[in-house]
């Protein structure tokens, strides 16, 4: 589990673009729809572009807004394009493993950007290397896929890949561009979210969330569905079915990783986040004075509470957003110097009132405690941790790094035992029913694993551990 920037959540994945849009700068609406991707991922972003005959990538370590300038984006001339934002859940965070990826052979070449984690990654490479007279050069699950489509032995790109899909165990949110056309695809589970929207004039693109479409200017047409392969060149769109759906979106998107104002399954993040603080306080009310969020994402969680509970709404903290997410601290002291120059409480309006402070989850615990020791610090009279979502006790095997099992504080203590660890007052998680009903999702349709161990897609004993797997081979 790493910090982000002092804070200790679950770490989301990756986020992706894809553009078809001749005439239209690709380079320039990639670049704006990875911005508004950027919380998916701080490690690398990279921007592939093709013009019919060439395809151009430039991508390297940092924010998209480090790696990327005027002068960059005007080289990358094109009338189709796919971009990346990378957090590494397998592979380390180096510059060979920065996404969109290229792998050609034969007649085939793609770049690619991929979300989400394979669970067969080990048996896929095995039987890689077994066909491929290729050397092997893989060094994480989207590199294998990419492979896979190249030396698929099919004469086209999009046979390549059709071929490939149904090999393919786990999470993947898949964009991948040859020199005509942009493809989107979604494994049969639909973990990581994926949505086509349409740019006017035989323009389409494809994002992580609908916030992208909306930053570009995008309109919605409708999310790329589980065990779907959307095709989009100079014919428009259409549409492959390589496997029968069976949904399980990563409820963790309701709760932290998507934007507020994204969209996804037809229901607002931001509502689905109010909906929560809102069952928290019917669930665990606090005799309390006022109800403040951990910001950002605890804020919707917070109005939710404050409004059911009737207790007044404070901005407690103030939030610097300048503390970049790149650079992660390796060390404990650095963490806790880490999270105060991210939050700092304002003692004014904290001094001598009985908080109830909401937050979205707890990983490991250490950063909790440091906050609710900063509030007391600043004049709290009594601190009740409020967490819009049930204790996480299993991890994450598609795609999200949540820390394995005997990290994560809420698959080895009790909510008491936690509690005394984060010197609160008083500590309640909401239940996981209340988490559900507030996403107006059916169950069936989310995956919540790492609140009940109930994988949707096996995963297999010898894949529990992923990062760095294949380079360790
Ligand atoms: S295990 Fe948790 S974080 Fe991973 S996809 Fe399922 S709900 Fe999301």
């Amino acid at each position: 589990m790493r910090l982000n920037s002092g804070r200790d959540k679950p770490q989301e994945a990756c986020g992706v673009v894809g553009i078809y849009a001749p005439g239209q700068e690709v380079s320039k609406l990639t670049y704006n729809g990875l911005l508004a991707l950027q919380h998916r991922g701080q490690e690398s972003a990279g921007i592939t572009v093709a013009d019919g005959s060439l395809m151009t990538t430039f991508k390297e370590m940092g924010l998209v807004a480090q790696v990327f300038n005027e002068n960059v984006l005007n080289t990358l001339t094109g009338d189709l394009a796919i971009g990346h934002v990378r957090y590494s859940t397998t592979g380390s965070s180096v510059w060979e493993n920065a996404q969109p990826i290229y792998r050609h052979h034969g007649s085939l070449g793609v770049s690619l950007g991929h979300n989400g984690n394979l669970v067969n990654t080990m048996k896929l490479a095995a039987e890689l290397a077994g066909e491929s007279e290729r050397p092997r050069d893989v060094s994480n699950d989207s590199d294998l896929i990419a492979e896979m489509i190249v030396t698929s032995g099919k004469a086209t790109v999009e046979e390549g890949i059709l071929d490939t899909l149904p090999r393919l165990q786990g999470a993947f949110s898949l964009v991948i561009l040859d020199d005509q056309a942009v493809f989107g695809a979604r494994d049969p589970y639909g973990l990581r979210p994926l949505v086509l929207g349409s740019l006017g004039a035989g323009g389409y693109a494809l994002a992580s969330e609908t916030a992208a479409l909306d930053t570009i200017g995008a309109t919605f047409i409708r999310e790329v569905e589980p065990g779907e392969l959307v095709v989009v060149d100079a014919n428009g769109v259409r549409s492959h079915r390589y496997a029968k759906a069976t949904p399980a979106l990563c409820v963790f998107e309701y709760v932290y990783f998507a934007r507020p104002d994204s969209i996804l399954y037809g229901k607002s993040v931001q509502k689905a986040r109010y909906q929560m603080g809102q069952k928290l306080a019917k669930e665990s009310p606090a005799d309390a004075d006022i109800v403040i969020p951990v910001p950002d994402s605890g804020r919707g969680a917070a109005a939710g509470y404050s409004h059911a509970s009737g207790l007044p709404y404070v901005d407690g903290f103030v939030k610097n957003s300048y503390v970049g997410r790149t650079f992660i601290q390796p060390s404990q002291a650095v963490r806790q110097r880490g999270i105060g120059a991210k939050l700092n409480p304002i003692a004014h309006l904290i001094e001598g009132n009985r908080l109830v402070v909401v937050d979205d989850s707890i990983v490991r615990g250490n950063t909790t405690r440091q906050i609710v020791r900063m509030l007391r610090h600043a004049g709290a009279a009594e601190v009740h941790m409020r967490i819009s979502s049930p204790p996480i006790k299993w991890p994450c095997f598609y795609g999200i790094d949540t820390a394995n099992r005997d990290e994560l504080i809420g698959g080895h203590q009790s909510v008491e035992e936690i509690c005394a660890h984060i010197e609160a007052d008083s500590l309640a998680y909401l239940s996981e029913e209340g988490m559900i009903e507030a996403t107006e999702v059916a169950a069936e349709k989310l995956c919540t694993a790492c609140f009940s161990s109930n994988y949707p897609i096996p995963v297999p004993d010898e894949v529990k551990v992923t990062k760095n797997m294949l380079e360790r081979i």
